[in-house]
């Protein structure tokens, strides 16, 4: 028999290299931004078309490229920031396999446009799938410009991959915001479809978070700052009870580059124990300096993930750190954040009289629930009116047998308990009010638009830029389903409308649980957007946590499931119903 094995072609081994380099649109832009930066450039311009489906753009006013580097930046292990081994553990670039532009002209059309400010003219390249389409000089502006278009246009199946344009928005905005968190002083702008998304001009760190993240952060960050001889710490962290029920303003950033730390996100959270609202993650923008030597930045090849040599000490050290703050903070409630750097302490005559900082929160108080103070569960009176018995449907008893009789207990606050042929059948009460409610939208919504409801009051408010991003993108495909938002400037929106029968008097709390299931909706993210909404609607009128049902709202429940086309599962494809089986039952008493 003869060889089998053979080298792989140049294009064939960039565009598996692709495959781990850039999953998404976001990698590309996460790739083309840091690219930006080591060019030293203090003017970053990225637009995009449909979440960079179709186009993504990135404009600098970096080094540039000389002729010859231009040509070269797309070969495979092509890089201007290491040379030799020693190199690898002195890395202070964001960028150094001289891997991504080689990737992501194997899977997209690229060109390029760059010109060093001691050249006469510049030079424009295009590459298309790996392929040099050509090259010729041409006169620009200093720096670099990128335009990629149809990403992954030559690998069907990666492109099928895509998800939604909100969800692929959504990951490209967190890239963006890791990247410009990391270069306070740069001004950048990102533009998606016809809407300017941001426009942030060279400053502080503290107002770089603030225009990034949402006024909402204004008045909750304190400063965090220690320096040791193994690392440096600054940045800023989230009063405790700020803190979210979600993930998503958590950045740890190690020698000017974002990473993940599992580990020490544990030594935050570890700080604010006893102090945090039940089920919350406080914010934080933490910036860790330290000799590269002591930093394996090898271990993902997408470089997320981060190894310390001295991680136990390191572990420490932040956990004090933020612990100080912290006590700083509730030492002097009032004092202005505004300026950055370390807050000083206030001063104490030997006389004066020194209270121990003590840190008072009160660890029943719940953002998220209406009322302040412990949470009070909304009394359940006239629920099963909402959803009148549907006589004129066949039941499907049938594939799950006849209730022998109409013995229903409640267990746990949380199921069903009631005696079937075959056994005895527990019920995930939520889960059931979730499937029941979930039909009756999608009912209304077959039929025609969902209607909506005119809200008395119109209400504004304002939304993160993630959010804000999404419902821009969203406002009209909203609207036939019963909601009526509209652009306020800032990050404001007016709501004069929502879902009827949405039986919410929360408005914002409606929209931002809706985006938060919205953004975090994996099970089908085809799924229109119509079934999406009916799915959230469901949910979000299900927040409160345990319900007391007597014996006719029990009953009334089961009969409403049983009437559902599918009542086994809840809309999220979670199981509602299980039986124990009368074999079972009988076993227990050998
Ligand atoms: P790496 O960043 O790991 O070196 P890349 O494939 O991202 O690899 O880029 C290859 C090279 O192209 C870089 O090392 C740099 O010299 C050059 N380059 C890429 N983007 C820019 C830019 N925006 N401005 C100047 N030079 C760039
Ligand atoms: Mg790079």
């Amino acid at each position: 028999m003869s060889d089998i094995i053979r080298v792989l072609s140049d294009v064939v081994a960039n565009q598996i290299a692709a495959g781990e380099v850039i999953q998404r649109p976001a990698s590309a832009i996460k790739e083309l931004l840091e690219n930006s930066v080591d060019a030293g450039s203090d003017r970053i311009q990225v637009i995009v078309k449909d979440a960079g489906k179709l186009l993504i753009q990135v404009v600098d006013n970096g080094c540039g490229m000389s002729e010859n580097d231009a040509r070269l930046s797309f070969e495979r292990h092509a890089t201007s920031k290491i040379r030799v081994t020693e190199d690898l553990f002195a890395i202070r670039t964001m960028g150094f396999r001289g891997e991504a532009l080689a990737s992501i002209a194997s899977i997209a059309q690229v060109e390029m446009k760059t010109k060093r400010t001691e050249d006469e003219s510049g030079t424009h390249i295009r590459v298309d799938g790996s392929e040099l389409i050509f090259q010729q000089p041409v006169a620009c502006n200093n720096g670099t410009s990128f335009s990629i278009r149809n990403l992954f246009y030559n690998v069907p199946a990666r492109r099928r991959f895509l998800k939604s344009t909100s969800t692929e928005l959504k990951h490209l905005i967190t890239e963006f915001q890791r990247v410009a968190l990391t270069q306070p002083e740069t001004s950048f702008s990102l533009h998606h479809n016809d809407y300017e998304l941001f426009n942030l001009q060279g400053t502080g760190l503290r107002e770089r978070i603030i225009h990034l993240m949402g006024k909402q952060l204004e008045s909750n960050l304190v400063t965090i700052q220690t320096k040791t001889s193994i690392i440096s710490i600054k940045g800023f962290i989230g009063k405790p009870e700020k803190a979210k029920k979600t993930y998503g303003e958590q950045f740890f950033f190690v020698n000017g580059r974002f990473m993940k730390h599992h580990y020490l996100h544990r030594a935050v959270m570890k700080s604010y124990e006893a102090i945090l609202p039940p089920d919350t993650i406080p914010s934080y923008f933490i910036f860790f300096d330290l000799d590269p030597s002591h930093v394996d930045i090898n271990i993902h090849p997408t470089k997320t993930e981060i190894k310390f040599d001295e991680e136990n000490a390191i572990f420490q050290i932040l956990q004090a750190s933020v612990r100080e703050a912290l006590g700083k903070f509730n030492l002097t409630p009032s004092l202005d954040f505004n300026q950055e750097g370390a807050i000083e302490m206030p001063v104490f005559s030997k006389d004066s009289n020194f209270n121990a900082p003590e840190i008072k929160v009160d660890p029943a108080y719940n953002p998220f629930s209406q009322q302040s103070g412990p949470y009070q569960p909304k009394p359940l009176s006239g629920w099963e009116n909402l959803y009148p018995q549907r006589d004129d449907e066949p039941k499907q008893e049938d594939a799950f047998e006849k209730v022998e009789q109409g013995y229903f207990l409640q267990i746990k606050s949380r199921y069903i308990l009631t005696p079937v042929k075959s056994g005895l059948m527990l019920i995930h009460i939520r889960r059931a009010l979730e499937r029941v409610r979930y039909e009756e939208y999608m009912k209304q919504a077959e039929q025609k638009d969902f209607p909506g409801q005119k809200l008395l009051y119109p209400e504004q408010f304002d939304l993160n830029p993630i959010d804000l991003a999404i419902i821009k993108d969203l406002i009209a495909e909203l609207k036939p389903l019963g909601f009526e938002i509209e652009e306020f400037g800032g990050q404001s929106i007016i709501v004069h409308a929502i879902p009827a029968h949405s039986g919410e008097t929360d408005v914002q709390g409606l929209v931002e649980g809706f985006l938060e299931d919205y953004k975090n909706d994996t099970l089908d993210l085809q799924s229109p957007l119509r079934d999406k909404l009916a799915r959230s609607l469901a949910r979000v009128n299900n927040r409160v946590g345990e319900k007391h049902l007597d014996h006719h709202e029990m009953k009334s429940l089961f009969d409403q499931l049983f009437a559902c086309n599918n009542p086994q599962t809840s809309p999220g494809g979670k199981t509602i119903m299980t039986i124990l089986q009368s074999e079972e039952i009988e076993q227990r008493f050998l």
